[in-house]
């Protein structure tokens, strides 16, 4: 099964749909992300902070893949923004990969309160970005105001913003401002998961009557009505799964197509609340932790 490509605004290719291991425990990551890379994903989602980039580089490595053939993306963590204190995370994550080059580089919160550290933190993305140590960099979690005060004050703009988007919370003016300028949003959550494992003001999204019956009405299951919706959307969507079965129902979401109608009852999922911290609340003090070293 061939995944879809999304073109970044640099001319990188990248999956559309990806593999996520966030809550992966580092003893399961090896084998999940071995089964995600058999099952023919080609695109896997990590982060310095979850703790698992070398069981990620690990199963890379086992794959007997071609370097070229898995795109591996990664995320800074807050505690390692400025200049050189990210160009350092550079190295623990390449590190703990046991990559030369990473795919996609993205910081994985804005810091509000201290945006001279994330653009000092971005100035460092650039800079590998420039020494081809990175493919792309992007950003995770930026609203529109955000992006406008990352925009001012750099020159490259982010190939990708990664996201909370699923039914019950879309962000349409995050949506907005990715396309104005020309940014993949990439969709975390992408089914909803913060709907059911962690405890939230409305339900799941695996239950919801609207995408149920969208569902039998394709003989999909919910999860694929959701990932076949972003992707008809144009966005990057990375499934989490560590049981094989759901890891290869997420990739089996070429061989149907929704309907506008049914793209717009999705769409009218939406609450409005999010799963997530409140963006605008990330801050060092409450949310900083050590990123070892490689
Ligand atoms: P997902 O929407 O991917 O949902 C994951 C949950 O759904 C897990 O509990 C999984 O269970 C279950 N599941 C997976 N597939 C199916 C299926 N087909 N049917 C029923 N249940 C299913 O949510 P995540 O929050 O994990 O997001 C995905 C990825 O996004 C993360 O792994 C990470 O890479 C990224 N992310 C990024 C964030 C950021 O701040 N940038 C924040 C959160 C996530 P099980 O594993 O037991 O099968």
């Amino acid at each position: 099964m061939t995944v879809p490509t999304i073109t970044l605004n640099n001319g990188v290719l990248m999956p559309a749909l990806g593999y996520g291991v966030f809550q992966t425990p580092p003893d399961e990551t090896r084998t999940a992300v071995t089964t995600a890379l058999e099952t023919g994903y080609r695109h896997i989602d990590t982060a310095a902070a979850y703790g698992n980039e070398r069981e990620v580089g690990e199963a890379v490595a086992a794959s007997g893949l071609a370097r070229d053939d898995v795109f591996v993306e990664t995320k800074v963590w807050i505690s390692d923004y400025g200049y050189d204190e990210t160009l350092h995370a550079f190295d623990k994550s390449a590190g703990k990969l046991g990559l030369e080059q990473l795919d996609l580089l993205i910081l994985h919160q804005a810091l509000p309160g201290e945006f001279d550290l994330t653009i000092a933190a971005y100035r460092a993305l650039e800079r590998l970005l420039a020494d081809g140590r990175v493919r792309a960099i992007g950003v995770s979690n930026f609203m529109p105001e955000h992006l406008g005060r990352l925009l001012e004050a750099t020159s490259v703009v982010p190939a990708v913003n990664q996201v909370e988007v699923h039914p019950y919370f879309r962000q349409p003016e995050v949506l907005a401002a990715d396309a104005e300028h020309g940014i993949v949003t990439q969709a975390w959550s992408p089914i909803g998961g913060i709907t059911f494992y962690r405890d939230g003001s409305h339900g799941s999204t695996l239950q919801d009557p609207t995408i149920g019956g969208i569902a039998a009405a394709h003989d999909r299951t919910p999860a694929q009505v959701m990932l076949r919706w972003h992707l008809q959307q144009g966005r990057s969507a990375i499934p989490k799964s560590v049981t094989p079965a759901r890891i290869a129902e997420n990739l089996d979401v070429l061989g149907f197509e929704l309907g506008p109608d049914e793209l717009a009852a999705i769409d009218a999922l939406d609450t409005g609340v999010r799963g997530g911290p409140e963006p605008e609340a990330i801050t060092r003090e409450a949310f900083g932790r050590e990123i070892p070293e490689a």
